[in-house]
C-alpha cells in the first residue's frame, strides 16, 4: 500500500519526545477497545487512543473506533484510512487532546507486533495497543511505545499499560 503509506508519513506528526513509557487507559477505555476487537472478529479492529500526555505518561482519555480500511486481508491487516485519521485528529484538537497511539487486534494470534505492524508505525512516541481475540474473546492486551526518531532507527519497545479506575468519573 503505498499510497496510502506515503499519506500517512505526510500526517503532521506528534512532536512530544518524552520517554516515560507507560500508557494509562481508564478502565472503560480499557473495555471498549477490547470489546472491538470482539466485534469485528475474525477481522482485525483498529481505532486512535486520544487524550493528554502528563509527565506521569500518556493518558489516554477516548479510543476512537475506525473502520479497518485494509484492502489486503482483513483478518491478518489493518489500515487507518488518512482521511478518517486526519478528521478523528481534528476532534481530537477540539477537544484539548492530541494522537497518543493506536489500537488493533490479532484474532487468534498474540498480542505480540508484527514486522508489518513495525513497518507500517509511523507516529514516533506514540502507543501501539495491540488485543489477542480468541474464538471471539479478547484475552490479553499488550502495548508498544514507538521509540527512536526517524523511520531508519524506529522500533517497538514494550510499555506497561496503567487502569485507572472510572469511580470518580461516573459521579459527575
Ligand atoms: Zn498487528
Amino acid at each position: 500500500m503505498p499510497i496510502a503509506s506515503t499519506l500517512a508519513q505526510a500526517l503532521p506528526q506528534p512532536q512530544f519526545h518524552h520517554f516515560s513509557v507507560m500508557l494509562q487507559l481508564p478502565e472503560s477505555v480499557y473495555r471498549e477497545l477490547r470489546r472491538h476487537g470482539e466485534e469485528t472478529y475474525p477481522h482485525e479492529c483498529c481505532g486512535v487512543l486520544v487524550g493528554t500526555v502528563s509527565g506521569s505518561g500518556k493518558c489516554v482519555a477516548q479510543a476512537v473506533p475506525v473502520r479497518n480500511a485494509s484492502p489486503v486481508n482483513k483478518r491478518h491487516h489493518y489500515l487507518i484510512d488518512p482521511v478518517e485519521l486526519i478528521r478523528v485528529e481534528r476532534q481530537a484538537r477540539a477537544s484539548g487532546w492530541e494522537i497518543l497511539g493506536f489500537y488493533h487486534s490479532h484474532p487468534d494470534h498474540p498480542a505480540e507486533w508484527s514486522p508489518t505492524d513495525l513497518k507500517e508505525a509511523h507516529w514516533m512516541g506514540c502507543s501501539y495497543a495491540i488485543t489477542t481475540v480468541v474464538n471471539g474473546l479478547a484475552s490479553e492486551t499488550r502495548s508498544f511505545h514507538l521509540a527512536g526518531s526517524s523511520e531508519e532507527n524506529k522500533r517497538f519497545e514494550a510499555e506497561e499499560i496503567q487502569l485507572l479506575s472510572n469511580s470518580l468519573e461516573s459521579e459527575e
